[in-house]
């Protein structure tokens, strides 16, 4: 596949979507040089996002399930935790995987350099290594792959030890006895269950009416119900106004609908701020380029990744929403092929979103939310788990899985998923979408059973009105 031999590309950033783009671009036959503070690629993903925290929801799915086995009639005595093994094997997992990343890099020979890159011009970078040596490489095309940070609540910003972002509850110092997470977005409910299931007793503050924000209701319904025995609290329509550090912990103040005398204040051993995260666009030398940066802080690009300024390119959180590992990735593949000249556009039909929480919760293409919004008509066809010889199996009858359709055109348009597995459920969702695929195409796959991707398939026949586990009256 060597076809661009070269050229001389320099990926700043080794997340996902850098470490993307460089092995693509070395394949390609590009000389390419990645640079990124950590002693191996893998970004916030691998050291202090999607990794770390799966590995954690690992173990608080094993503890729930040991739990769960009590009503099949086993009986497991009460967890004994050790927190620093537990931290161990999480580290390991992290090590074993951007050690990998490394050592592809290498086989590659994609030079990597450990250290931190400002732009002196729009081809050249000055790059400050971990020894503290300085060095200017020239390139004859940047990719800027900087990422994301949590983002920052002024109001909420005290001087405690007992105050998290998302790295700090990962790095798991204690089991404290009370954690307050504030924001009720995936990372908020991914991490607040995994404290949960620890033996936390844990509320969450989340200003909006619902949990996770932008995903249909009826699929955060079950989740909802679950989150509400797991947790000691939710609270919704609610506002943390202030934080601050007392003797005991951190003395939370709420505001809200649902916020009285008895419930305006409580304290913590520990709080969690997860609302959202900040791209990492202030980049040291952009003024020396013409990259254009939008209000919201996000790089401005095309649907190549090229900003305005053409020797760079830009992939990512520092691009846009949804700031998730899978799309940083595809347009760091999207980008090193504009850049060998391929005729190619980042115009994905479905970008899937997992919640990994228990259940788990995915979507894919368009929402019934969304299509509410604009007015678009749509039959939606649900197969509720209850009826999936694989989902009473396993005890977990509480999911769905439903189809969003188009009536005329019978196109599947989206997919939502709650329930065991979901994640993995969903990328079928998403190749019908890509594939165009109509509900019948679906309908018409034949499924393995007993496996919960029945559902999908019978959720394509419910659109007919022919499920065989479903009894749904006739259309028409
Ligand atoms: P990043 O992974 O943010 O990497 C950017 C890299 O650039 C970093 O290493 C940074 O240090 C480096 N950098 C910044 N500035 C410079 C510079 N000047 N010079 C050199 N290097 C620089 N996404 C999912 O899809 N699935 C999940 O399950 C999931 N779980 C998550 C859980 C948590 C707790 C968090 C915080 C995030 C999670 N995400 C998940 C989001 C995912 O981590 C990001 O979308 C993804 O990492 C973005 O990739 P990226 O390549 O754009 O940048």
């Amino acid at each position: 596949m060597a076809d661009t031999p070269s050229l001389h590309i320099a990926v700043v950033g080794g997340g996902p979507g850098g470490y993307a783009a460089a092995f693509l671009a070395a394949d390609l036959g590009m000389k390419v040089t990645l640079v990124d503070p950590e002693l191996n690629p893998g970004g916030v993903c691998l050291y202090r996002g999607c990794i770390p925290s799966k590995a954690l929801l690992h173990v608080a799915k094993l503890i729930e399930e040991s739990q769960q086995a009590k009503s099949w009639g086993i009986d497991f005595a009460a967890p004994n935790i050790d927190l620093a093994r537990l931290r161990t094997w999480k580290e390991s997992v992290v090590k074993r995987l951007t050690g990998g990343l490394g050592q592809l890099s290498k086989q590659r020979h994609v030079e990597y350099i450990q250290g931190r890159a400002a732009l002196e011009n729009s081809t050249t970078l000055r790059v400050t290594k971990a020894d503290q040596t300085e060095t200017s490489l020239t390139f004859d095309r940047i990719v800027l792959a900087t990422g994301s940070r949590p983002a920052i609540i002024p109001a909420l910003k005290i001087d405690s030890p007992r105050l998290m972002d998302s790295t700090g509850a990962l790095n798991l110092e204690d089991i404290p006895g009370s954690l307050l997470v504030v924001g009720g977005g995936y990372i908020g409910l991914e991490l607040g269950s995994v404290y949960a299931a620890l033996g936390t007793r844990v509320t969450v503050v989340e200003m909006l009416p619902g949990l996770l924000p932008g995903a249909d209701r009826d699929l955060v319904l079950p989740l909802h119900k679950r989150l509400e025995k797991m947790f000691e609290s939710i609270l919704l329509n609610t506002t943390v106004s202030s934080l601050q550090e007392v003797d005991t912990g951190i003395r939370a103040t709420f505001s809200g609908a649902a916020i009285d005398d008895s419930n305006r204040e409580k304290i913590f051993d520990r709080v969690l701020v997860s609302v959202g995260r900040k791209p990492n666009s202030e980049i040291p030398g952009l003024e020396n380029t013409q990259v254009s940066v939008n209000p919201r802080g996000f790089i401005e690009v095309d649907k190549q990744l090229q900003t305005a300024d053409p020797s760079i390119y830009a992939i990512g959180d520092v691009v846009g929403e949804p700031m998730l590992a899978h799309k940083a990735s595809h347009e760091g593949r999207v980008a090193v092929e504009a850049i060998a000249g391929h005729k190619v556009a980042f115009e994905p039909a479905a970008i899937p979103a997992v919640v990994f929480t228990d259940p788990e919760v995915a979507w894919c293409g368009l929402t019934e939310t969304q299509a509410e919004k604009e007015n678009r008509e749509i039959k939606v066809a649900k197969f509720p788990w209850g009826a999936s010889g694989r989902a009473v199996t396993i005890d977990r009858p509480d999911g769905m899985t439903k189809l969003i359709i188009d009536p005329q055109s019978e196109r599947v348009l989206g997919m939502g998923i709650v329930g065991a597995g979901a994640g993995e459920l969903i990328a079928e969702g998403v190749l019908a979408i890509e594939m165009a695929a109509q509900a019948r195409d679906v309908a018409l796959t034949i499924h393995p059973h007993p496996t919960l991707s029945e559902t999908v398939m019978e959720s394509a026949e419910v659109f007919f009105g022919t499920s065989t586990h479903v009894y749904r009256p006739k259309r028409g």
